[in-house]
């Protein structure tokens, strides 16, 4: 076995290569470092991290390295089947045992523990707790308990489990053996009880950021959303989404409309028989049906990390539920969308609804609302106001939110507003925001014409702005304390002490101006590939769609879903890349070994047939790729602008390390290596010496010496006892042989 050695002494290094070699990822995530050191250091630990975060990776890697096999608790049987076939396609052994395995089975499992073959065991905490397992357990070295969404324990959180709290027996029964607990929840009672319950050893706290720098945050204005919504799907084809609603009627309207449109979608919502959930969530999974809409039922443990965009069909109750829903968009990291709609007769139902539910929570929910509200209607950075609200504080304005992207500009609002609040004070503050506008705008409705308030002197008064306009400056009017709303005199409107001064001329009044829909930013396109730019796009785009295809193909024939053999994000820098080589591909971000051995090489084949590496000075390497697998080179295609050589070159001239680079253009650093190593191969000006020093050249030619002839990189990294990774290894020999005029 490869990391046998380390074993014993287990150390960082050794896990960073197996994220490498079986994940195919460069580099440990800002945290996921200190928290494997902790964990192979043998304490016990606590991890909150949000979805998405990578914390699978931070039980996983140190599974694989320590010795012993890593029991892990989970509650839900669809995601552990998830994560098991997600290890199992990266060369990793895993099973779980639950309610739904055979007892034949189970005893092959156990089988396989007592050889020692397994290195994580999933299994359900009901048979984690039941007398046999434990005895069973007993038998086995265990290298770590992982408890995953760990806040099932507390019964402060939304999602407690009585089942949980019995796992305060592995720390009596198994004092020796460190526990890690992780949840994407961060609230202090759960963290607490989570310690408590789990009886933890002076555990470390790891708090991750909960930013998701990668969402695109949108709020839009609820008129017409349907259409909204059709065109989103239009322009963004073959993404998964998922529209959250709140009625089941809904739910299921919605999704005729969009089937109409000739889209695969599905509802999803409590009335329907567990099988035929369970039939819509397969089908979502596998990328047959491209679209979900649910009710908040949907989503809860699925580990599907391509959902490209989360819509919310009506305004969530509070930030905490909409953060979470919003969460399972872009779980790989790839560029993802959340847009709300939002529309204050939402405020108004969901007031009313949460007066009635729990009228000892009545209060609480309705702040909660409110700061929801807020948010809808902010005119500042949406990510700020977010992370404020999990107590965190964002420096600088994100730049991937509506706000951010399109800055509303300010204007002298007086005149406007007192327009308004005349209108208000003349209807004897007895309007709703709907009449009010009416009025404004000099409609002849029944509710106008029957409270006589075509006869007041604003009437018609600000007919010449549209009623969205009119939308959005009265809530800035609400947000800026110049009205309220009685909620309890049917929702009308009332003039403050701060309105009337504005309204008798002794205030100004700064507004936003409001973006007119169809001027305002169109929602992002699909597919606008972060990765790479110009024409190289367009390219990758198409190769993308037959990445994406083949991908499907191989997942239906090995029954997984298409996100376990690689993610939309490692697609992507695929298409931007088209890695023809064995090297190229690995240095793809998520290709490790275990998946470049099972689906590399279809993988390569298709790059090629889509018209092969970016460049006509890679044909050599496609070359060698089409001889390695045996089949025609492909048809050269002419350069394009743009290359990426070129432009990591550009970078290399400026001045800029490998890890810069690798950020600027949103790569891997990996990625950047292969660059830099066939940009040197071409005789590109590389500042070789930044890469290699002498000494380490001397050494490494030494070692070559030693095993004699043209030894392969593989000995030659195992001879110097992997003390120079394989990119020093390439260059120096590329040095060597432009040395020796080869
Ligand atoms: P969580 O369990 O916290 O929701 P996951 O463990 O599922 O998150 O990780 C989310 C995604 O990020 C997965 O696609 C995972 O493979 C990827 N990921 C995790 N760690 C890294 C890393 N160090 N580099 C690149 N991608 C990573
Ligand atoms: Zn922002």
């Amino acid at each position: 076995m490869l990391f046998a050695p380390e074993a014993l002494t287990p150390t960082i290094e050794s896990a960073r290569r197996v994220l490498k070699q079986y994940y195919g990822y460069d580099s440990f995530r800002p945290m996921q470092e200190d928290i494997i050191r902790n964990i192979m250091g043998g304490h016990d630990t606590v991890v909150l991290m949000p979805t998405g975060g990578g914390k699978s990776v931070c039980f996983q890697v140190p599974a694989v390295v320590l010795e012993g096999v890593c029991v892990v608790v989970s509650p839900l049987i669809a995601l552990m089947k998830d994560q098991v076939e997600a290890l199992k396609a990266n060369g990793i052994s895993a099973e779980y045992i639950n309610s739904s395995v055979g007892q034949a089975e189970q005893n092959s499992i156990a089988g396989d523990c007592l050889n020692g073959h397994l290195k994580l065991l999933y299994v359900s905490p009901e048979k984690l707790v039941s007398p046999g397992f434990t005895q069973f357990l007993k038998r086995l070295r265990i290298s770590m308990f992982a408890i995953d969404e760990a806040h099932c324990i507390s019964s402060w959180g939304h999602d407690f489990r009585p089942e949980y709290t019995q796992l305060r027996l592995l720390r009596e029964q198994f004092p020796q053996v460190p526990i890690i607990a992780l949840t994407a929840t961060a609230d202090r009672l759960t963290q607490r009880d989570i310690q408590q319950q789990l009886k933890l050893h002076e555990p470390r706290v790891f708090l991750s950021s909960f930013d998701r720098p990668n969402l695109n945050l949108i709020v839009r204005p609820g008129q017409d959303r349907v259409a909204g919504i059709l065109e989103f799907i239009e322009r963004h084809p073959n993404e998964s989404g998922i529209i959250y609603c709140l009625s089941r009627k809904q739910c299921e309207t919605l999704t005729a409309k969009i089937q109409q449109k000739g889209v695969k979608a599905g509802f999803y919502h409590a009335g329907m028989t567990p099988n035929q959930r369970a039939a819509v969530q397969e089908g979502f999974l596998k990328d047959d049906l491209q679209v979900i809409v649910a009710t908040i039922a949907f989503g809860m443990g699925i580990d599907k990390s391509n959902v490209r965009w989360v819509m919310h069909y009506n305004l969530p109750k509070n930030i905490e539920g909409y953060y979470q829903e919003i969460g399972r968009a872009g779980r790989d990291g790839a560029p993802a969308t959340a847009v709300l709609f939002y529309s204050f007769a939402d405020v108004m139902s969901l007031r009313d609804m949460l007066t009635k539910d729990n009228p000892s929570l009545t209060q609480l929910n309705l702040t909660k609302l409110e700061r929801m509200q807020q948010f809808a209607e902010a005119a500042s950075c949406r990510r700020k106001i977010l992370l404020n609200y999990f107590g965190e504080t964002l420096p600088h304005d994100c730049g991937n939110c509506d706000i951010c992207r399109n800055p509303p500009t300010t204007f002298d609002g007086t005149l406007i507003a007192q327009k308004a609040l005349s209108a208000v004070v003349r209807m004897r503050e007895r309007g709703s925001i709907g009449l009010l506008i009416d009025v404004l705008r000099g409609m002849r409705n029944q509710a106008v014409l029957s409270g006589g308030y075509d006869q007041i002197k604003t009437y018609g008064a600000g007919a010449d702005l549209p009623y969205l306009d009119w939308y959005s400056y009265i809530h800035q009017m609400l947000n800026d304390g110049l009205l309220y709303i009685a909620y309890e005199e049917g929702y009308a409107l009332k003039i403050t002490e701060l309105g009337k001064l504005v309204l008798q001329g002794q205030r100004q009044l700064p507004m936003k101006k409001f973006q007119p829909a169809e001027k305002a930013e169109k929602l992002p396109k699909g597919k606008k590939a972060p990765r790479g730019t110009g024409k190289a796009v367009d390219a990758g785009t198409q190769l993308f769609e037959k990445l994406r295809s083949l991908r499907k193909r191989i997942a239906d024939e090995q029954n997984v879903p298409p996100y376990v053999v690689f993610s939309d994000a490692t697609l992507q820098e695929m298409a931007v890349e088209r890695p023809t080589s064995r090297v190229a591909m690995l240095a793809i971000s998520g290709v490790g070994m275990k998946k470049f051995e099972n689906y590399g090489e279809q993988f390569i084949r298709e790059i090629m047939a889509q018209g092969g590496a970016p460049s006509p000075d890679d044909a050599a390497e496609a070359d060698q790729a089409a001889l390695d697998l045996e089949v025609a080179p492909p048809a050269r295609k002419p350069r394009e602008a743009g290359d990426t050589h070129d432009n990591t070159f550009q970078l290399h001239r400026q001045g800029l390390s490998i890890d810069e680079i690798a950020e600027r253009r949103n790569l891997s650093p990996g990625t950047i290596r292969s660059h830099i190593e066939t940009l040197y191969a071409k005789g590109s000006p590389i500042r070789l010496e930044e890469f290699l020093s002498q000494g380490e050249y001397a050494e490494i030619m030494t070692a070559r010496a030693q095993l004699g002839g043209e030894p392969q990189l593989r000995d030659l990294f195992d001879h110097l006892r992997e003390k120079y990774d394989y990119f020093k290894l390439r260059l120096a020999s590329l040095y060597q042989k432009r040395l020796s005029g080869k």
